[in-house]
């Protein structure tokens, strides 16, 4: 028989991504509505190796819903990567009695929980809090829309100016291994071309396509491009086109951090209100070491050896129709 959980730990890891708070508030208010005792960990790993753990309760997570970062703070834990910092971050936990863990992160800190649960008898369920939308088993993750939707409100403003100079705009967005916020942006903003680190890009047929449009007069040209490209971003790109096309009045914008932070749109509070929701609930019912996801606007559990392995893939048909509808 499964051991009852009782007492609950949450962290935040890796990557801050916005909509995190929501799911802090949602596992802490639902863990205390079913009466177990939750305990926040600061600074994701860190916090467990280091013992920076204190008790939450229903006020502690007030007034949180609609800001981005994470009031547990998230770090990046070079220990908990090996057996003797796992050993503290376990000892830790013992202290506190903390039976149960929720780790809302990305894909690295799933992984980091997989190992820790393998060695330790300690259940861990994963929320998916990234802005990559990398990780298979959920079609959307906490964060994502948010950091969609401030670019996509960038790259408008950016199409006025473009627009207003006859300009070639190389915009890169997030995404160091997945094209997913390129796509999504590129899509919506009516950029011509989407470059992204699942594709190769065919550049000699950009080239092509500018020259023609620079024959044609249709000189606002929209390029979104994700840091993690195979040129290695826009920086790169702007120089090989200035190189072929000298004409091209070609400017670069990196929108960088600002897709981070913000207010979480409703989206996000929501997914990751009902994840943290759910998240309690597996603990409660004995569905150990799986992530919370959503499948066609449903909970889907998938259990984290295999969220670590695969990848969300990139649609094809996507790809087709930021061709066919920048023609
Ligand atoms: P993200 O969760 O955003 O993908 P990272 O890849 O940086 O972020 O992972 C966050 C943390 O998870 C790491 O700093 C580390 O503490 C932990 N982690 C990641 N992979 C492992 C692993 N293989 N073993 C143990 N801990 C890991």
């Amino acid at each position: 028989m499964k051991k009852k959980v009782t007492k609950i730990g949450v962290l935040t890891s890796g990557g801050d991504a916005p909509g995190m708070n929501a799911g802090i508030r949602a596992v802490v208010r639902t863990g205390l509505y079913n009466g177990l005792e939750v305990f926040g960990i600061v600074r994701g790993y860190t916090g467990m190796v280091e013992d920076d753990i204190y008790k939450m309760e229903s006020r502690s997570v007030a007034n949180i819903i609609q800001r981005g970062g994470t009031i547990l703070k998230t770090s990046r834990c070079k220990e908990f990567f090996t057996p003797e910092g796992r050993k503290k971050a376990y000892d830790n936990l013992t202290k506190h009695g903390i039976n149960g863990l929720v780790i809302i992160g990305g894909d690295g800190s799933f992984r980091g929980a997989q190992t820790f649960s393998n060695e330790y008898d300690i259940p861990c369920v994963g929320l998916p809090g990234t802005i990559d939308k990398d990780i298979a088993g959920t079609d959307f993750t906490i964060g994502f829309d948010t950091a969609v939707n401030t670019a996509v409100e960038a790259i408008d403003k950016i199409r006025d100016t473009a627009d207003a100079h006859d300009r070639l705009f190389i915009i890169e967005v997030m995404g160091r291994d997945a094209g997913y916020i390129a796509l999504h942006s590129g899509i919506a903003t009516g950029a011509e071309n989407v470059l992204i680190p699942e594709r190769k890009t065919d550049i000699e047929e950009i080239i092509k396509q500018l020259a023609e449009k620079e024959r044609r007069h249709k000189l606002v040209n929209l390029i979104v491009v994700a840091e993690g490209d195979e040129f290695g971003g826009a920086d790169e790109i702007a120089k090989i086109i200035k190189a072929r096309l000298p004409a091209q009045d070609v400017r670069v914008c990196i929108l960088g951090h600002i897709q981070r932070g913000g207010s979480p749109t409703c989206f996000d509070r929501l997914i990751a209100s009902r994840m943290g929701y759910s998240a309690v609930e597996c603990l409660m019912e004995g569905k150990f070491n799986v992530f919370v996801g959503m499948v066609n606007n449903r909970m889907h559990y998938t259990p984290l050896n295999e969220a670590v392995k695969k990848k969300q893939r990139i649609s094809e048909e996507w790809m087709k129709i930021v061709k066919i509808l920048a023609s």
